[in-house]
C-alpha cells in the first residue's frame, strides 16, 4: 500500500458514454496498485451522472471545464491530485506513472503529452505566456495537493483556457513541471483550447497586471515580486528577477550543501593551468596594493586552495577564512592564517581590516544584505572592498546562459547583475571606487577547449587566428570587478553608479 492518498478529478462538460467504463477502470486499477484514493467527477448540470457507482463523490458547476475544475478541486481531500479525461484515450497505468511522479517528489506538477515525439509548446504561447503548458489534445495532469490548492485558488478562467491560467501561475509561483509521454489510442485534434487562445492570453496578462493573482516570494535581492521560473535544473529551479536581472535559485540549497559541492567553473571561463591562474591573481592583487598601503591588514572571504593568501604574504598581513576544513587546513599547512569559518561565524580577534576580498564568493550567502552588512563590520571605516562575481548582463553570460545554468548553480545560490551589485553596495553602506570587467588568463588549450563546447561551428574558424596571439592572454571571463569603499559617513558618489549603464529604475 502506497502512502499517499489519491484524488482523481474527472471534468465532465457533456454525456459521455464512456465515462462509466473509464469510472470502473480507473478505480479497479488504483486498487491494484494499492493507492488509498477517491473519485470525483464534476459535472455540468445537465449531465445525468445517476448511473455511476455509490463511491463516486459528484458535484455540479456551471460555466465550463475551468469551473469544473476549480469546483473538484476544493473538493479533493488527496495528497495527490490527478485531473484524468473522462473518455480516457491512454492506458489508465499512465495515471499511475503521473502520481509516481508526484509522489517521487522529483515534481510539483506533471502535465501528460501525447504523440510519439517531444511536443513542444507553440512559439505564440511561448512568447507571450510560459514555456512549458499542458497538451491541448489530451487531459492528463496531475499536482501535488499544496500545488494544485493554490493554483487553482488563484485561476480564475471558467472555460479551457484555466489550463494555460495554471500554467502560467505555475511558473509564476516557481512549481516545478515535468511532462509525461502517454501514448494515445485515439486520433487526437486540438480539443479543448481553439483559436481563440490568445484572447485568453492576454486576460491572463490583464490579470497579473493589474494584480488580480496573489504576488510571488520576492527577489531575495532587489524584494521585486517580479520573479518568474527561468529554468529547471536537477532537483530545484532557477528565478529570474525582472527588475534586478539577477538569477537565483528557487529553493537555496542548504549551506552545508554547498560547501560540500565540488566549486565548478564557469563553462566559459574553463579551467586555467596553476600558472595562468596565478598571473590573474597577480592582476588582483596589483590592485589591492594600490588601494591599501602595505602591511595593511585584509581578510579574504572563501580562500579556497589559499593561492591569494600565498601571494600577499609579503605585502599583506594576511588572513583568509574558509568553510570546508579541507582548505583551512591547507592554508595553514602553507604558512597563511586561514580559519574554517563561515562569514556570520567568523570573529575578528584582531584590529578592523583594511580590505575584504571575495572572490566569486558573494554569490554563495543566501542573504546578500546580512552579508554586506557584516563585511561592513569587519571593515575600518575607509577600509576597501574587492570583489569578483560573474555578471547576468555580460555578453558572455548571454551567448552561454542556457549552457552554463545548471553547473554554476550546483554551487551557488545567486547569479547577480552588475547593476543589482552596484545598487546593493550603495545600499549598505559602500561607496563604489570603480567597476571594470574582469579578465582572466588563460592558455590556448583551455581557449580552444571552450571554443569547442560553446561554439562548435566557429570554433574551426577562429583557433587558427587563436594561436597567433600571445599564450597565455587575458579574456573577458564573463565576471565583473567592483572595488568599493565603506563609506564613512553618509554620502552616495552617484558619479560612479552613473558610470555604469542602468537597466532598471534606481
Ligand atoms: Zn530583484
Amino acid at each position: 500500500m502506497s502512502s499517499i492518498r489519491v484524488s482523481v478529478l474527472l471534468p465532465v462538460e457533456r454525456e459521455t458514454a464512456q465515462l462509466g467504463a473509464a469510472v470502473e477502470a480507473i478505480s479497479s486499477f488504483l486498487d491494484s496498485a494499492g493507492f488509498e484514493h477517491e473519485l470525483i467527477v464534476a459535472a455540468a448540470p445537465a449531465v445525468d451522472l445517476a448511473a455511476l457507482p455509490e463511491l463516486v463523490k459528484r458535484v455540479k458547476a456551471e460555466g465550463g471545464y475551468g469551473a469544473l475544475l476549480k469546483r473538484a478541486v476544493t473538493e479533493a481531500t488527496g495528497d495527490a491530485l490527478v485531473v484524468a479525461d473522462p473518455d480516457l484515450p491512454y492506458p489508465v497505468s499512465d495515471l499511475g506513472s503521473a502520481i509516481a511522479m508526484i509522489d517521487s517528489g522529483v515534481t510539483d506538477l506533471v502535465f501528460g503529452s501525447s504523440g510519439k515525439e517531444r511536443r513542444r509548446t507553440p512559439l505564440l504561447l511561448r512568447w507571450f505566456l510560459v514555456d512549458e503548458v499542458p497538451d491541448d489534445r489530451i487531459l492528463l495532469l496531475a499536482f501535488t495537493s499544496a500545488a494544485a490548492k493554490l493554483l487553482f485558488s488563484e485561476a480564475k478562467l471558467p472555460g479551457a483556457a484555466i489550463d494555460l491560467e495554471v500554467a502560467f501561475l505555475a511558473n509564476k509561483y516557481g512549481f516545478r513541471i515535468e511532462r509525461l509521454y502517454v501514448r494515445s489510442a485515439r486520433r487526437l485534434s486540438g480539443r479543448r483550447r481553439r483559436s481563440g487562445f490568445l484572447l485568453d492570453i492576454l486576460r491572463i496578462r490583464m490579470a497579473n497586471r493589474v494584480m488580480a493573482y496573489r504576488a510571488a516570494r520576492r527577489c531575495p535581492i532587489c524584494y521585486s515580486a517580479e520573479v518568474w521560473t527561468l529554468a529547471q535544473i536537477p532537483h530545484n529551479l532557477v528565478r529570474h528577477c525582472k527588475r534586478c536581472k539577477c538569477r537565483f535559485l528557487g529553493r537555496f540549497w542548504e549551506s552545508e550543501e554547498v560547501a560540500s559541492q565540488p566549486s565548478v567553473r564557469h563553462p566559459a571561463v574553463g579551467q586555467a593551468s596553476p600558472p595562468d591562474r596565478r598571473k590573474t591573481f597577480e592582476r588582483r592583487l596589483a590592485i589591492l596594493r594600490r588601494e591599501v598601503a602595505s602591511q595593511a591588514r585584509i581578510l579574504e572571504v572563501g580562500a579556497g586552495d589559499g593561492l591569494f593568501g600565498r601571494l600577499s604574504l609579503g605585502d599583506f598581513e594576511y588572513v583568509g577564512i574558509d568553510p570546508s576544513p579541507g582548505f583551512a587546513r591547507e592554508g595553514r599547512a602553507r604558512g597563511t592564517e586561514v580559519y574554517c569559518a563561515t562569514l556570520s561565524g567568523f570573529v575578528n580577534t584582531g584590529p578592523a581590516f583594511d580590505a575584504v576580498a571575495l572572490f566569486h564568493r558573494f554569490e554563495r550567502f543566501p542573504d546578500p544584505h546580512d552579508a554586506l552588512a557584516r563585511i561592513r563590520d569587519l571593515l575600518k571605516p575607509g577600509g576597501v572592498l574587492l570583489m569578483t562575481a560573474f555578471d547576468t548582463e555580460s555578453l558572455l553570460y548571454l551567448i552561454g546562459e542556457s549552457k552554463l545554468i545548471a553547473d554554476y548553480f550546483r554551487s551557488r545560490l545567486v547569479m547577480y547583475s552588475r547593476s543589482a551589485l552596484i545598487e546593493l553596495l550603495e545600499h549598505s553602506g559602500f561607496e563604489i571606487v570603480s567597476v571594470g570587467d574582469e579578465f582572466a588568463y588563460q592558455g590556448h588549450a583551455a581557449l580552444e577547449d571552450i571554443l569547442r563546447r560553446t561554439l562548435p561551428s566557429l570554433a574551426a574558424l577562429i583557433t587558427p587566428l587563436l594561436r597567433r596571439l600571445p599564450d597565455p592572454i587575458l579574456t573577458p571571463a564573463g565576471s565583473i570587478r567592483i572595488l568599493a569603499r565603506r563609506r564613512v559617513g553618509p554620502g552616495v558618489n552617484f558619479a560612479a553608479i552613473r558610470s555604469v549603464e542602468p537597466t532598471h529604475a534606481r
